[in-house]
């Protein structure tokens, strides 16, 4: 673990390290700005050095922290911040001459931008969309006209499982009825051998949601897997799963570390998803109880749990700040498992967790926080009130999951003063 730093200090210590891939992928990638810069939704900090990047990363969240964490720990970033999506979104649509197109929307409208050449997305994936676009013709596959609200094809999703290497391919049409859809797979198959299942996906609304509800697997499970810190999870079309996985693997390490797990913990994860961060905890801890608002989300962390043979964890579908109340109004052995947690870790969505989370969880008085936030400044307002409840932030670290983009993960331990 590195020691708390100034900025002056990262600065030194990056270049003593002399990590020259770093800086040379730094450079090289503020040079080779993407054509569709500016336009397409997918990057803020085009042609910014990923040095520059972090360095501005890490001047964010010590403006933020400062006063409210005890050390703050230098961003951890990618050797190589290029080409780290795993999951790649691709619409199709019919240009000013009626041409079909493939790409992302231009942002805050649905104009589509061409990006063959995407720098964050997962190459093989960006191939494969290509791919589907070349065959389009020989199989007679119309695009679908979002004006009109004619055609068939209109998305598709390409998801990778960073470490098993499986690709699943999600074709989002609006009709069941897929043409030719052996003679489909079998094209994709042969020249994309790691393609290991293909999902059709049904969606003939007029909206703006990529998946509809219906989906029918054309080849394959419906499904990929993937591996984080020793277990693995599995990726449904519509499942949430953190894009950047080799950065998830990171972050979970920090946060379980900060956790000082020992075996003996009864552990509270709260905005648990599909139970990723629990089911690894698990393993260090006497038990796990996870949860979770989505439904979904909770099925498919039910699923994991299995998958792993994970016995010491629970799953409980309801509002975490509900949740909490209960529990700490002694009422959470309403639903079994319902014990005071030693430690309690939350990874709430953007808009932070709520002021009765914090008061709920300080009631509890839990030996050990962990703060898992994608939200900087309601991290520092959550911050602000958890030490009103008696809870000292007594250190923090960024991961950067999204190179190129302004957003930022960040880990904290939260500790009590008394
Ligand atoms: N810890 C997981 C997921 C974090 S994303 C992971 O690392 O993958 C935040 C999660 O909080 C989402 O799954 C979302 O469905 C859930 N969520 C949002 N509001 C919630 C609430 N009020 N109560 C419980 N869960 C909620």
């Amino acid at each position: 673990m590195a020691a708390p730093f100034s900025i002056l200090e990262i600065k030194k210590r990056r270049n003593i390290k002399g990590r020259g891939n770093i800086m040379e992928s730094g450079i090289k990638s503020s040079l080779q700005k993407c054509p569709a810069a500016g336009r397409c939704g997918g990057c803020d900090l085009q042609g910014v050095g990923y040095d520059q990047q972090l360095a501005q990363k890490n001047r964010q969240l010590k403006k933020l922290l400062s006063g409210l964490a005890t050390e703050l720990y230098p961003i951890q970033g990618m050797d190589d911040p290029t080409h780290y999506r795993c999951k790649v979104n691709a619409a199709f649509g019919l240009n000013r001459k009626g041409k079909p197109v493939l790409g992302r929307y231009e942002k805050n409208t649905h104009h589509i931008v061409q990006t063959p050449d995407c720098m964050i997305e997962d190459e093989r994936a960006c191939e494969i969309t290509q791919a589907i676009y070349s065959l389009l013709p020989s199989f007679r596959i119309r695009v679908y006209d979002e004006d009109s609200g004619y055609g068939f094809l209109r998305h598709v999703q390409i998801r990778r499982g960073w470490a098993t290497g499986q690709y699943m391919v999600t074709l989002v049409c609006t009709d069941p009825v897929f043409p030719s859809k052996q003679n489909f797979v079998k094209a994709l198959r042969t020249r994309f051998p790691e393609i290991s299942t293909i999902v059709l996906n049904i969606n003939d609304r007029h909206t703006s949601m990529v998946l509809g509800e219906r989906s029918i697997t054309l080849y394959g499970k419906g499904y990929i897997e993937d591996q984080l810190c020793g277990s693995t999870f599995r990726i449904s079309p519509g499942s949430f799963y953190q894009i950047n996985p080799a950065q998830t693997q990171r972050l979970y390490e920090t946060a379980l570390e900060y956790a000082g797990l020992t075996g003996r913990e009864h552990v509270l994860d709260a905005y648990c998803g599909t139970g990723t961060i629990g089911i690894i905890a698990a393993k260090r801890a006497r038990q796990v109880t996870g949860v979770e608002l989505n439904r979904d989300a909770v099925r498919d962390a039910v699923w994991n749990a299995r998958r792993n043979r994970t016995e010491n964890i629970r799953f409980i579908k309801m509002d975490a700040t509900e949740y909490m109340e209960q529990l700490s109004a002694g009422r959470g052995g309403l639903r079994e498992g319902g014990k005071r947690p030693d430690v309690l870790i939350l990874d709430p969505p953007r808009s932070g967790t709520t002021p009765r989370f914090i008061e709920a969880a300080a009631r509890m008085r839990p030996d050990r926080i962990v703060y898992v936030s994608c939200g900087p400044d309601t991290l520092a307002r959550d911050l602000k009130l958890f030490r009103k409840k008696g809870y000292q932030a007594q250190k923090a670290q960024g991961v950067d999951l999204f190179p190129f983009t302004n957003h930022l993960e960040t880990v904290c331990l939260l500790t009590h003063n008394g």
